[in-house]
Formats: C-alpha cells, sequence, structure tokens
C-alpha cells in the first residue's frame, strides 16, 4: 500500500482537528506527522476561562457566518457542511459532552477545557498520529510533487503540508504567514482583535472591577479616514463606525468586557492613537427612551425634594459609578434633589445615556485574535486548499478570520479543520 505523507505545521484546536478528522478516515492510507514549537494544545486550555467556550448555539450557517468581522462569506461553504449540529455530534462521538449556557455559549459540561485536550490528544495517539512538540518548522520547499519541511535539526518529505499555525501580530519569525508567503501567499494586514481599550479618562481608575450590565456603546472615529477589514471604507469625521449592546467592566487604564471586545473587533483597523482617538459613548439605559427618562428623573427629584442626588441615582447604575461620574461631571453628590437646575439635569441625563470616553490604544498584548492573515482570495473554501500550490491547505486562525467572543474562534477552527481534514483523504482515496 503506496502510504502518504502528512505534515501539520502548529499543534493547536485547528491543527489536532485536520489530523485526527484525516486519519480517521484514511484507513490506514496516511501517516501524519503534528509540528508544534511549543507544547501541543497550550492555548486551549485558556480558552473560556479555563472552560473552553467550543462553540455558540447558532444553527443556521449564514447567521453563524455573521459573528466573523472577517470572513463571513469565506466560511458559508465550511459552516454549511460542518456547521455547531455537526460539530457537536462529532464532539459527542468523541466522548464529550456539552452544554448550552443561557447566553448561547456552548462548553463541554466538565466545564473544563483540559476535556478538549486530552480528547484530542488521546485519540491522536490512538489512531497513531505522531505528535512531535517543542520542533518549529523553519521552512518549506516544494519540490517537484513533494514538500520538503525544514526544522531546527532535520528536514523530511511530505506530499501534503497543512499549516495550522494560528495568529499572532507580533511575533513573524518562523511563523505561519511566513511560511505562506514563502509560496507567493499574500498576508492581509495583522492587527490586534477582541481586545480591551485604554482610555485617556483618568477617572476609570477609580471604577476598576465595576461592571455594567447590558449598556449601549456607540464608538465615533474623530479624524480622517480608515478602512474595517481589507476593504477600504473612508469614514467622514466624527462619524458613528459601531453601534452595540452588552456587557462591560472599568479597567485601570480603560474598558473591557464583551461589548468592548465586539467593538474592537469591528474597530481592528482603524489606527487610532492618542492624536487620532475614537470616541465612546456609552448609554447606560439603552431600554428606556430618552424623554421617558427624563420625566421619569423629574418625578424623582420633585417627590424626593430632600434626597442627595447619589442616593437617586443609584437606582439606575452602581453608587461608586454615580459618584464618579458626577464628580467627573463637576457635579455634587450631596446636592439635593430640590437644588437640582434644569443645567444639572442636562448633565445627569448625559451622564445617564451619553458618558464619552476617549480611546488612545488597545490593551498592548491582551487580543485574544488575529485579525487578518492568508488571504482567503487564495484558498478554496471547500477543501481549505491553497489555490496557488496543490498539496498545500490552510486552516483556523492563520487565514484571514477572525470571529467575535462566544465560541466563534473555535468554531472556525473545527469547520476549516474537519474540510481540510476530509478534503486530504478524499484525494487520496
Ligand atoms: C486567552 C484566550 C482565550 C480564548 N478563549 C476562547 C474561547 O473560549 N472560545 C473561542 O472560540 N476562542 C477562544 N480564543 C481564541 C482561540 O483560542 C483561537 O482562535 C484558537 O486557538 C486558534 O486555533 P489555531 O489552531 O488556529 O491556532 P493556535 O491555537 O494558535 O495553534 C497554533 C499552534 O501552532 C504553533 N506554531 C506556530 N508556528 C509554528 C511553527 N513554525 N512550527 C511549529 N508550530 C508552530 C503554535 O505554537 C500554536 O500552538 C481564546 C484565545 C485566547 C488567547
Amino acid at each position: 500500500m503506496n502510504i502518504q505523507n502528512i505534515a501539520i505545521i502548529g499543534g493547536g484546536p485547528a491543527g489536532f482537528m485536520v489530523a485526527v478528522v484525516a486519519a480517521e478516515n484514511s484507513s490506514g492510507k496516511i501517516h501524519i506527522d503534528i509540528f508544534e514549537k511549543n507544547i501541543t494544545l497550550k492555548t486551549i486550555l485558556y480558552t473560556g476561562n479555563g472552560r473552553c467556550n467550543l462553540s455558540n448555539e447558532i444553527y443556521d450557517y449564514k447567521e453563524l457566518a455573521s459573528n466573523y468581522p472577517r470572513g463571513e462569506k469565506f466560511l458559508y461553504s465550511a459552516f454549511s457542511r460542518f456547521g455547531v449540529k455537526e460539530t457537536l455530534d462529532w464532539f459527542y462521538r468523541h466522548g464529550v459532552e456539552t452544554y448550552v449556557q443561557e447566553d448561547n455559549r456552548i462548553f463541554p459540561t466538565t466545564d473544563k477545557a483540559s476535556t478538549i485536550r486530552d480528547m484530542f490528544i488521546q485519540r491522536a495517539e490512538n489512531i497513531s498520529i505522531n505528535i512531535l512538540s517543542h520542533t518549529s518548522t523553519k521552512k518549506i520547499i516544494k519540490k517537484d510533487d513533494k514538500f520538503v519541511v525544514q526544522m531546527e535539526n532535520f528536514t523530511k518529505e511530505y506530499d501534503k503540508v497543512i499549516i495550522a499555525t494560528g495568529g499572532s501580530s507580533r511575533d513573524l519569525q518562523n511563523s505561519g504567514y511566513e511560511l505562506a508567503k514563502s509560496f507567493g501567499h499574500r498576508i492581509t494586514e495583522l492587527k490586534p482583535s477582541l481586545t480591551a481599550l485604554r482610555t485617556k479618562e483618568n477617572f476609570v481608575q477609580k471604577l476598576a472591577g465595576v461592571s455594567v450590565k447590558n449598556a449601549e456603546i456607540s464608538s465615533y472615529f474623530l479624524k480622517v479616514d480608515c478602512h474595517v477589514g481589507a476593504e477600504a471604507h473612508p469614514r467622514n469625521d466624527g462619524r458613528l463606525i459601531t453601534k452595540f449592546k452588552g456587557d462591560f467592566v472599568f479597567t485601570h487604564k480603560g474598558v473591557s468586557g464583551p461589548v468592548i471586545f465586539k467593538t474592537s473587533a469591528y474597530c481592528a483597523y482603524l489606527n487610532y492613537s492618542k492624536n487620532n482617538p475614537l470616541l465612546l459613548k456609552i448609554n447606560f439605559l439603552p431600554d428606556l427612551n430618552r424623554e421617558t427618562l427624563e420625566k421619569e428623573l423629574l418625578e424623582e427629584f420633585n417627590s424626593n425634594p430632600h434626597k442627595s442626588l447619589d442616593n437617586i441615582l443609584k437606582k439606575y447604575l452602581p453608587k461608586s459609578l454615580i459618584d464618579a461620574l458626577l464628580e467627573e461631571a463637576k457635579l455634587d453628590t450631596d446636592k439635593k434633589a430640590s437644588q437640582i437646575t434644569k443645567e444639572d439635569r442636562k448633565k445627569i441625563l448625559k451622564i445617564l445615556t451619553e458618558t464619552e470616553l476617549t480611546v488612545i490604544s488597545h490593551e498592548p498584548e491582551g487580543e485574544i485574535v488575529t485579525a487578518g492573515g492568508v488571504c482567503l482570495k487564495e484558498i478554496n473554501p471547500k477543501t481549505m486548499e491553497s489555490k496557488l500550490v496543490s498539496g498545500l491547505y490552510f486552516c483556523g486562525e492563520v487565514m484571514d478570520i477572525d470571529g467575535l467572543t462566544g465560541g466563534f474562534n473555535l468554531q472556525a477552527c473545527w469547520s476549516t479543520g474537519f474540510i481540510a481534514g476530509i478534503n486530504i483523504f478524499k484525494e487520496i482515496l
């Protein structure tokens, strides 16, 4: 029997998914080596705060794909073939039971990311996948119809190579991007995504750890043109860029949490900085119509003339937050309701519905994923094979695909990994 040699560069979730799917379907006709420069499946242990948010309960493939600021249309094919249902079935068949949290996020029932790692490692060992940890791939050369893969201390020939090296916008030496570039692939601009945001305003320091539920955060670019994703979208000064509802938390230097991550993902390509900041407007009470709120406040003040301002407003927001915001707006927290002027009421309304923060950077080195990667125009979405070099495949975050928080980034690894794995063995049979 003619055995085909397959090299998988990168032992993360995408690499392991390809390896297991290909090996399970090839009836022993392939030999797989996984090369991992560090420890295999290390990152997965940190996912979902150690619980591994492996997917999100969205069964419609188009709706699922709408959670990817980059890669949406490319993923249609993979998701329609191997979407959330197929993924959960696959994990179930591999001994991993899952449950859906209230917010649609999906976790293993053990609530332990190690369950996912252990399953992959055990399965890989059972089906004779060769795992080489601490083995970095330096170079890949195509020689006739074979790939020569070079490691630090040895080289080996392969029939097919899968690049599943994940994302990074900083450490590019020996990265999958460099390997892909050596085959003529274009790498789109790399940017951190799903990050906390740093603000100019120092008062956030006092609020570090204070969390806010269901706020509406709008972002505005204050200056010149910019672009979202690979396509250029010039915007005028002061125009609205994003508007999302969700939870967030104040940090020592700014803001973080789900709605901030989402904002950061859609603003990943806006080169905001101290001199070119982003403006965030926070509506703490988005479900209350402005006029209704104005009326309600007036009634509160009139019927509680002796109550202090912060006491009245704590009905709406945590007291520490109210105190910091009133101080910032130069309003006396102890001021009695009867003393509140029309001008004060305007300020209070602005605090509750339009608090402004000036974003000067994302949290350095704090990203969850990388936006940008191997250009999708050069990859076949039905097979994950390179359109430039036959026998070369890509999957996972190394491609120009990134999702929002909620299990979407791992789902992209499972789906693209499955498609690559299936197609590798299909071509061999
Ligand atoms: C803290 C944190 C929490 C997260 N939580 C979630 C979550 O709950 N849900 C979710 O969906 N997503 C989450 N993500 C994102 C998710 O982990 C990634 O999108 C996913 O790991 C990408 O998988 P991958 O296999 O493409 O790449 P990676 O996981 O990055 O794996 C690639 C591997 O390739 C190796 N490698 C790179 N270059 C080489 C080379 N030249 N030679 C050999 N090996 C190489 C790397 O060492 C790495 O181990 C989280 C990310 C972080 C950082």
